[in-house]
């Protein structure tokens, strides 16, 4: 529970407390408790979600539907380019995507797609496959410490068997922490769909 310091906006007299419940979630047959963040009044009670709320909801669930999927992570994708020596607009650049995919990948606003996922992995596996890229793009990585990080293992989701994916998710009582929200159901909804 934070304490937002905000005027709650539907009362206007109470302040807002930021929460995170469980919520129960399916995606593909598979159903999961995440924690969805909401702020609730002090004053009159009600539940209600802000865009910095809703943006992380949304990102919640994107990360659900990866693992589902067997992809890679955001945070393993940074790891992965971080020890490439490599920033983000540079291995868009080598591996395709738009100037800002591999920031969108990283943060969880988008997801990658499988193809993509398999590239990065091939990368990683192969150095020789990621220097021959590079080369053909024209771009410079640190390759001293890219191959450094190669000889080493690193557990990564196993996108060719998706059935043995480890629930990553801590799976809380059930309950529905949003049943009487005025904006917070609306913009979680809006969240979940678009992501
Ligand atoms: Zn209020």
């Amino acid at each position: 529970m934070t304490n937002l310091n905000e005027l709650c906006p539907i009362c206007t007299e109470g302040h807002l407390t930021e929460q995170a419940g469980g919520n129960e979630v399916s995606y593909k047959g598979e159903t999961r408790n995440i924690a969805l963040h909401f702020s609730v009044c002090d004053s009159c009670g009600m539940e209600q979600g802000n865009a910095a709320q809703t943006l992380k909801n949304k990102r919640e669930m994107l990360e659900f539907k990866r693992t589902i999927d067997g992809l890679l992570s955001g945070e393993e994708i940074r790891e992965i380019r971080t020890h490439f020596g490599i920033t983000q607009f540079d291995l868009a650049k080598v591996l395709g995507g738009g100037p800002v995919a591999f920031s969108k990948y990283e943060k969880g606003d988008v997801s990658q797609s499988a193809s993509m996922d398999k590239l990065i992995r091939v990368c990683r596996k192969f150095p020789e496959a990621f220097d021959w890229l590079t080369k053909q793009a024209g771009v410079e990585y640190n390759k001293s410490k890219f191959l450094n990080i190669v000889s080493r293992p690193l557990e990564l989701r196993n996108y060719f068997s998706p059935a043995k994916i480890q629930n990553n998710y801590s799976i809380e009582a059930k309950q529905n922490v949003l049943p009487n929200c005025a904006n917070g159901n609306k913009n979680t909804e809006q969240a979940i769909q678009a992501a």
